[in-house]
């Protein structure tokens, strides 16, 4: 099963937009295998970011996303790789749609909330960067067992 990594960023978390972010993922059908809030160290943000190294904008990033705790997360479903890139919004906030999360509470591409894989072999070894195997569960719904 198609699985993404996405990362509540510091900014997300102290704007209390955890439930609201967590809310949409779940409610459009995707189900969530991996969860923790964290601190982000220099070393797992400049691996996670090191696609983006020589970029200017690289040390402000790392001294962002190792500034407070983030939620880590695995979501499972199919098509959820682009999917959740959909519902996250485009990078720049003020250039995403409303009704994405960026869209509706960004307007900073420094402070943009969240971040999601790029692509499904993006999303794998960004899941093997920021989870152990034994942190992940694998599960499906099993409705009739608690309404019986
Ligand atoms: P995305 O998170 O949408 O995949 P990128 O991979 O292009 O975007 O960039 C990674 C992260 O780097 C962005 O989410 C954002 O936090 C930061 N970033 C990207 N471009 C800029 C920029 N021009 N100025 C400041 N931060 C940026
Ligand atoms: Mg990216």
């Amino acid at each position: 099963m198609e699985r993404t990594f996405l990362a509540i960023k510091p900014d997300g978390v102290q704007r209390g937009l955890v439930g609201n972010i967590i809310s949409r993922l779940e409610s459009k059908g995707f189900t969530l295998v991996g969860l923790k809030l964290m601190n982000v160290s220099r070393e797992l943000a400049e691996q996670h970011y090191a696609v983006h190294k020589e970029r200017p904008f690289f040390s402000g990033l790392i001294e962002f996303i190792t500034s407070g705790p983030v939620v880590a997360m695995v979501w499972e479903g199919d098509g959820v790789v682009a999917s959740a890139r959909k519902i996250i919004g485009a990078t720049n906030p003020l250039n995403a749609e409303p009704g994405t999360i960026r869209g509706d509470f960004g307007v900073d591409v420094g402070r943009n909330l969240i971040h999601g894989s790029d692509a499904i072999e993006t999303a794998q070894n960004e899941i093997n960067l920021w989870f152990k195997e034994e942190e992940l569960a694998s599960w499906e719904p099993s409705l009739m067992s608690w309404i019986r």
